[in-house]
């Protein structure tokens, strides 16, 4: 029998399942090869060296081995540990928020350069960032555009006829913003106020750092989170269940202050 042939790749991990007594099925995402499960052999005996450097949200270089079903771990070493995501759980929960939105749009072995760059980009900034949300709505907007479902935000996406400043409507369904006179016979149109259009835009359009240069916060960033992510949704027909854990810290949050 001949060696299994080795070969070496950057990695996020996404998430991770037992498999057996000690070893784990690792979900990962590469810049070469994309989503892929790998095995880990003995990670969870409390004498690996590998487990520390497997965690989920962890970037780092692997030594894989071809396996029949799933290549294997033979080597790690950690790059990026995105050390703030693990000891903050606002961040935590952005960013495992972010590694389910990769995993769900992913393709398994396709590569995908830019969408990798993305999100490890992602992850550093949700580890800096004041404006966790903001720093998210950037993400799914630019996340969209790369898998093509950029949303339609120009004309409107049920009749082609120009938006006027005022405000129209957003139905996922029919791929982006609508106007009035089509958003009466659109199944879950929602009114998009022009300054949601405007923020909106401004994801699609704007780099990072103009995109964070605008402060939206209040009704404002409510209204545009609800329709990115009826929108994420509506492409995914499923909900993202990280989302429930943002909701759930916010409440909690938001309960500590009145009790404060
Ligand atoms: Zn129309």
């Amino acid at each position: 029998m001949s060696a299994p042939r080795m070969y070496k790749t950057e990695a996020v991990i996404l998430r991770q399942r037992r498999l057996g007594e000690a070893d784990r099925i690792l979900c990962i995402y590469t810049p070469a090869y994309g989503k892929m499960d790998v095995k880990a052999r003995g990670v969870r005996k409390t004498t690996s060296r590998m487990s520390g450097h497997l965690q989920p949200l962890t970037r780092c270089m692997l030594q894989l081995a071809q396996g029949h079903v799933n290549d294997v771990v033979a080597g790690c070493e950690t790059l990026e540990s995105f050390q703030p995501l693990r000891e903050n759980l606002d961040r935590l929960s952005r960013g495992l928020y972010a590694a389910e939105l990769i995993d769900r749009f992913a393709p398994e072995r396709m590569h995908s350069f830019p969408t990798y760059r993305l999100f490890v980009e992602t992850l550093r900034r949700l580890a800096e960032a004041e404006d966790l949300d903001q720093t998210l709505r950037f993400f799914e907007m630019r996340l969209l555009d790369q898998c093509g479902f950029r949303p339609e935000l120009e004309a409107c996406s049920g009749c082609g006829s120009r938006l006027e400043a005022l405000d129209n409507s957003f139905a996922p369904i029919s791929g982006g913003a609508v106007c009035h006179v089509c958003a009466g016979g659109i199944a879950g149109a929602r009114v998009l106020s022009l300054n949601g259009l405007k923020v909106l835009r401004l994801l699609q359009h704007g780099s990072y750092n103009d995109a964070m240069r605008v402060r939206i916060e209040g009704p404002l960033a409510r209204e545009v989170e609800t329709h990115l992510r009826s929108f994420i949704v509506s492409v995914l027909e499923r909900d993202v269940n990280a989302a429930a854990f943002i909701e759930r810290l916010r409440r909690e949050g938001a309960r500590h202050a009145v009790e404060a």
